[in-house]
Formats: C-alpha cells, sequence, structure tokens
C-alpha cells in the first residue's frame, strides 16, 4: 500500500492572511510549521493503517515549505519546483490512493484564502460544468492514473466544494472562514489528533473513491485582460473573449500542463 498526500498551506489551521504564505514574511516560519505538522500527522494515520511507502508532496508556492527532518522517518518528500506534475507530483498507475491536507477552496468561492492555482492570475476555472477548485483538478488528473481519492483536510469551503463530487469524502475541517482573510481555527494539536485518526479509519474502511471528471474541458478567466496576450501564443489556447479562454487538447492531463504554463506566461511582464 502506497499513498501520496498532496499539501497546501492555505487551508490549514491558524493559516489565514497572505503574509503566512510568504516566504518573505516573519509570520511565514510558524505557517511553515504548522503545515509540517498537519502533513506529518496523515503520514502517521497512513502508516498506522499499514501503509509500507507515504510520499508528501509540497504543494504551496515554491514547495519547498515542508520541514523534512520534523517529517517521520519513513516518509518521502516532494520538495521544490517546477515539477512536472506540481501539486499531484509522485501520482502514478501504482498509488493504492491520494490523500489532501491544508485544501483551500476555489477563486469563485468565499473561502479564507480561496484562490484557484494562482490567486494572482486565475479569476475562474472551471472543467466541463464543474466550478473547479485544485481539489476538484488534482482529483480528475489522479483519475486519468485510476488512483482514488481517500481524504480531505481543510477549510469549511473546500469541504463543502469537495463533497459536490465526493459527498461522502473522509475529512477534518481545520477552520471555518469568517472572511477571506480571518476564520474562526480550530485547535492545530485537535486538527491533528483527528487527522492522524482519519487518514487510518478511511484506508481501512476502503474509502478511496476515483473521481472522474465529465469533460476534460478547460475554461479560465484571467483577473486582467493584458495576462491573456502571452497566453495566446500557445496553439492549444483559444480566446474566447478579452479575460476568457479555452484549452480543449482532449486530454485532461495535457489540458492540466498547459493551464499551469499559461498562469506561468501571465506573469511575464512583456511591457
Ligand atoms: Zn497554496
Amino acid at each position: 500500500m502506497t499513498y501520496l498526500f498532496s499539501v497546501d498551506i492555505e487551508g490549514i489551521s491558524g493559516v489565514v492572511s497572505g503574509p503566512q504564505c510568504r516566504m518573505d514574511s516573519k509570520e511565514y516560519d510558524r505557517a511553515q510549521k504548522l503545515m509540517t505538522k498537519e502533513a506529518n500527522a496523515a503520514a502517521k494515520g497512513a502508516f498506522n493503517a499499514g501503509a509500507e511507502t507515504v510520499y508528501v508532496t509540497d504543494g504551496h508556492g515554491k514547495m519547498r515549505n515542508i520541514i523534512i527532518e520534523d517529517l517521520d522517518e519513513r516518509v518521502e518528500l516532494f520538495s521544490g519546483r517546477p515539477k512536472m506534475l506540481s501539486q499531484m507530483e509522485g501520482l502514478n498507475e501504482e498509488l493504492t490512493g491520494v490523500g489532501y491536507v491544508g485544501y483551500h477552496s476555489s477563486a469563485h468561492s468565499q473561502g479564507t484564502l480561496s484562490h484557484t492555482y494562482s490567486g494572482a492570475v486565475v479569476d475562474k476555472l472551471m472543467i466541463g460544468d464543474v466550478m473547479a477548485s485544485e481539489f476538484a483538478m488534482n482529483s480528475f488528473l489522479a483519475a486519468k492514473y485510476n488512483v482514488p481519492i481517500f481524504f480531505l483536510a481543510g477549510d469549511d469551503e473546500i469541504i463543502r466544494e469537495a463533497k459536490e463530487l465526493y459527498p461522502d469524502i473522509p475529512h477534518v475541517l481545520t477552520k471555518k472562514a469568517t472572511g477571506r482573510y480571518s476564520a474562526k481555527c480550530r485547535h492545530p494539536k485537535v486538527v491533528r489528533k483527528e487527522i492522524k485518526k482519519k487518514v487510518k479509519e478511511a484506508i481501512e474502511n476502503d474509502r478511496g473513491r476515483i473521481i472522474e471528471p465529465e469533460e476534460t474541458l478547460f475554461h479560465v478567466w484571467f483577473k486582467d485582460a493584458g495576462k491573456l496576450d502571452n497566453v495566446e501564443l500557445l496553439p492549444s489556447v483559444e480566446r474566447t473573449g478579452p479575460k476568457e479562454f479555452m484549452i480543449d487538447t482532449g486530454d485532461l492531463e495535457t489540458n492540466y500542463k498547459v493551464f499551469r504554463a499559461c498562469t506561468m506566461l501571465a506573469t511575464v511582464d512583456s511591457q
């Protein structure tokens, strides 16, 4: 049994503001520790259920937030970027399941620190008819590899969004949004205990489920029309409005990669 945990920072308990998520901020060190401990709780839960191998993928920003020396010694960590599969690096057909820790809601929600992949660039992403969060994007990618999703820890809004795709997904609530930069946070120690227990139970009760997309088409809205001018150079992109475009290669994984390339091209200053 081999499990992968994809870990972000914005959905971790105690993390509520932008500066906590940025490496150059004084507040970052604490957030980084909180993120590492929640990831570790999930890994321990998987080992307690009999996992032989547990991978953790650092899925936030520069992707070197998790403090490896503070993880269970049996964990292997995908750290740094770029990684071909980004927040899902380590995904392959041999995995038994994927769990998410520290996940946050989509750009189109009122969750704490809500965004979809790039807070600076992306206003909205739809995959087929689904208003896509990172949870949705990554779960659809896992489906391509026939890998089930079995666990989610995050804020109330991402749990609500995830339930639209997997109504009884095993989950742990970390905080409830009271605003985009505020939340009612549960105590991190309580959250970690619950993550460890729920991950173990989810594995023992075989709660994983493959979350298939109905369509692979990506419909993307950017916040700023200027950010789309470079993106339009790509052959697989069709601009459908000043701020919107489609990616339709017919393959979910290729669309996922083109979408990520678009968010990077959008940050090139061409002026
Ligand atoms: Zn993040």
